[in-house]
């Protein structure tokens, strides 16, 4: 495109992207303030000069905001209420659980029954490959903090105290603590934190559309970026990388699927090199993808197997770190050498949050999810990726129920709008106008609906999709 945005002013472009629309811009009338907090992943002007878009209910695939606005949910939370936002077995798991035993903790061999349990289902539903422990955190980014320390504390059992440092990918997320930070390949997260740490490296994003050379098919690419995971790997000492950590698909990073073969020769590499596979399933596990986890879809067997999110539909926090019988093994010898595991939070296990959980995976296992996932999927794959060919769209990818769509001016990656722009912003206004609630990372839109969602409802998605699309070309244009 040659044209010109309509002119914005500075400050529209800001009001753009924040979250907010003029709709939902009454919140002092309904006694809100809302500048007390200091909201995550929010610029400060956004809190401080817009009032932010409050949401007080939830009904299936669809929340409402304090002014009474009904949203479809498309990003279900963040990539999280897999089951929806009402869903009374979950509600009920959690009012049991807290009339019989609001809280126990799991240190010291003392625990609760849910918690247990938890583990056990588990440690049967994974099968990718086999699990021999599960250990309980409350969130994903603790779950991959836990995976590097469970890492460490391995090698230096081993008598590899130099195995040490992990290798992640650009683009990836993988959290925000300190070393899942690290592990996140976003520059955002690293700027001004000083961050990543020094023991973190990152290889390319295997993202094909962006990053393949001209004339290179998907398989070719895959094997470059082997090559150059191979080349890292060499050129630090192979005795110096202890793991490699991987999400089945990039969600935060853009939603990218991966390019045929990847898996599977990135997994030889690690393997030759006895390097640890770490498969971050925050946002893949549970039937996102139209199969139980992401490691079935791609046949990835993990050493560690990183889970939050839909582990509870996201009802109350919990996240879980999978390990290996070897590892497993390791750690406990290491333990009783050492007089105990010396590592847990308060809330490890908490029976609340794994009474939720193990109602939740009945859910996914009861209603087949993943089975749902596959069989609404097209809808939203093909109803989406028809408007591919608009003159303002680089590209739509995804599967199952995720899906990202990223603009660019004359469909060239190379050539992307003027960020003042605003031009994924203006998108996520016009869904947001129709009722619908997108995730906007600059030109790049996000969508990872709730996996129970109806075929009417995703043919309702894709209509305010296309909609949004047709505005945003005119407005654009
Ligand atoms: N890993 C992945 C793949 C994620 O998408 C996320 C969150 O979006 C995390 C880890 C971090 O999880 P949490 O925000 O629960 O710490």
């Amino acid at each position: 495109l040659q044209g010109h945005a309509e002119s914005l002013s500075d400050a529209s472009v800001r009001h753009f992207s924040s979250a907010s629309s003029p709709q939902t811009n009454s919140t002092e009338e309904n006694g809100f303030k809302g500048h007390g907090m200091l909201a995550p992943f929010t610029a400060g002007w956004q809190s401080n000069d817009v009032h932010p878009l409050v949401i007080e209910r939830s009904e299936g695939s669809y929340v409402y905001d304090i002014n009474g606005n009904k949203y479809l949910d498309s990003l279900a939370g963040l990539w999280c209420t897999a089951l929806g936002g009402s869903e009374p077995r979950l509600v009920k798991a959690a009012t049991d659980q807290l009339n019989k035993l609001p809280f126990y903790h799991s240190f010291w061999n003392r625990t609760t029954k849910p918690t247990l349990d938890l583990a056990d289902d588990l440690l049967s539903m994974f099968t990718a490959s086999k699990m021999g422990k599960a250990f309980f955190t409350n969130s994903g980014s603790e779950a991959n903090d836990s995976h590097v320390k469970l890492v460490w504390y391995y090698n230096n059992a081993l008598g590899r105290p130099n195995k040490k440092k992990f290798i992640a990918r650009s683009k990836a997320y993988h959290g925000s603590t300190l070393i899942s930070a690290s592990l996140t390949g976003l520059p955002a997260l690293h700027q001004k934190f000083d961050l990543p740490a020094p023991f973190v490296l990152h290889t390319d994003c295997p993202h094909y559309w962006r990053f393949h050379l001209p004339g290179e098919t998907e398989e070719e690419f895959a094997t470059r970026l082997a090559k150059n995971l191979e080349d890292l790997i060499l050129k630090e000492g192979p005795e110096t990388i202890a793991a490699f950590i991987a999400e089945p698909v990039m969600g935060a990073g853009g939603v990218i699927p991966p390019p045929k073969t990847y898996f599977d020769k990135v997994q030889a590499v690690v393997k030759k090199y006895d390097i640890l596979f770490i498969v971050d399933e925050v946002i893949t596990a549970f039937g996102r993808l139209g199969t139980m986890f992401g490691s079935d879809m791609y046949n990835i067997k993990p050493d560690l197997v990183t889970l939050a999110k839909a582990l509870s539909s996201a009802y109350v926090p919990i996240g879980a770190t999978l390990v290996s019988p070897e590892i497993a093994a390791v750690v406990d010898s290491q333990s009783n050498k050492l007089g105990s595991f010396a590592h847990g939070f308060t809330y490890s296990g908490h029976p609340v949050a794994c009474a939720v959980a193990i109602e939740a995976l009945k859910i996914y296992r009861e209603r087949n999810i993943p089975d749902h996932v596959k069989q609404i999927a097209p809808r939203f794959q093909e109803g989406t990726k028809a408007f591919a060919g608009s003159p303002i769209v680089g590209e739509i990818r995804g599967v199952g129920l995720i899906l990202g769509t990223e603009f660019a001016n004359n469909k060239s990656r190379d050539d992307p709008f003027p960020a003042e722009w605003g031009v994924g912003a203006i998108f996520g206004q016009e869904c947001q106008k129709r009722g619908m609630l997108v995730r906007v990372a600059g030109d790049s839109i996000m969508m990872s609906p709730p996996l129970t969602m109806t075929p009417g409802e995703v043919d309702e998605l894709v209509s305010i999709y296309g909609e949004a699309m047709k505005s945003t070309e005119e407005r654009v244009a």
